[in-house]
């Protein structure tokens, strides 16, 4: 709708699933939108695809998260995708987004799962947000994508869960910081959603399909542009007056 023309965005974990629907809707309301990926380039490739077909802008940014000098690598990637199109330096618009999750329980969690959930989910946006200050001009959006797990107990996912409530403080304490500089920071936290991360247990299983759209008040899985059209609220002009809040799109889960 050309509401986000004139602004740049990045999408971490675009290559797939919510953060996909994300930059698509980004770039349909008129950003131009960095696609992080961490390996499927063939992804990344078409989310930049389906965007440019629907006339938007969009250029892949390559970072595997988790690792030492993650930011640094998807900085110097997003600043040469900006040059190599010939755009302005800078940002207004930071999604993070990328994660990872391993469904077990406190009894089977090793400390190198622990370590690993943790550098992807907690340590990578952090650093990519400390390495990004000066790239986020005034005015801006940080928008970490956390989970209905930070209000609903589920045991099956500990680790996950903890890294999704340690994300929200960043949110809440970021918030403060940023203020004054008339940048709003953000958790949208999505419920059940059919992306690849779902797939072995949900898809083409009718009993666990039925079950998880039970969560939700709607009684349906969640479908990722569910998760994107609140991120691309979040994102907006309108949404200028909300910071430091975690914004629930679990369709209803567990009322
Ligand atoms: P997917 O598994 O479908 O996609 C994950 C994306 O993150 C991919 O683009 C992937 O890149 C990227 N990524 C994962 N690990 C790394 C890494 N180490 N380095 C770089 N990139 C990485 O996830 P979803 O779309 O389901 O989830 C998106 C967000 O939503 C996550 O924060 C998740 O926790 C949250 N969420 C999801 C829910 C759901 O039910 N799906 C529920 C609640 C929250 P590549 O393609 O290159 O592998």
């Amino acid at each position: 709708n050309g509401s986000l023309t004139g602004r740049t965005a990045l999408v971490t974990g675009a290559s797939r699933g919510i953060g996909r629907a994300i930059a698509l809707r980004l770039a349909a309301d008129g950003a131009l939108v960095a696609v992080h990926y961490g390996s499927n380039v063939t992804a990344a490739k078409e989310t930049i695809e389906l965007i440019t077909e629907a006339g938007g802008r969009a250029f892949a940014v390559h970072a595997e998260l988790g690792r030492p000098g993650d930011a640094a690598t998807l900085w110097a990637g997003f600043d040469a995708g900006l040059r190599d199109i010939g755009a302005a330096p800078g940002l207004d618009i930071l999604v993070n987004n990328a994660a990872i999750g391993r469904s077990k329980g406190i009894d089977a969690v090793t400390p190198e799962e622990f370590d690993a959930v943790f550098a992807v989910n907690v340590r990578a946006p952090f650093f990519i947000v400390q390495h990004g200050l000066d790239r986020i001009r005034d005015g801006g959006r940080i928008i970490n994508i956390s989970s209905g797990v930070t209000r609903i107990a589920y045991p099956e996912t500990i680790a996950y869960s903890m890294t999704k409530g340690a994300l929200d403080t960043f949110s809440l304490t970021l918030a403060k910081v940023l203020g004054a500089r008339n940048i709003t920071v953000n958790s949208v936290s999505p419920g059940i959603v059919d992306t690849d991360v779902n797939a072995d247990w949900l898809r083409d299983n009718p009993d666990a399909w039925a079950h998880a759209a039970a969560y939700s008040t709607f009684n349906r899985v969640g479908e990722p542009a569910d998760i994107a059209d609140v991120v691309a609220f979040v994102a907006s002009a309108d949404a200028r007056w909300v910071s430091g809040q975690n914004i629930d799109a679990t369709g209803g889960s567990h009322l």
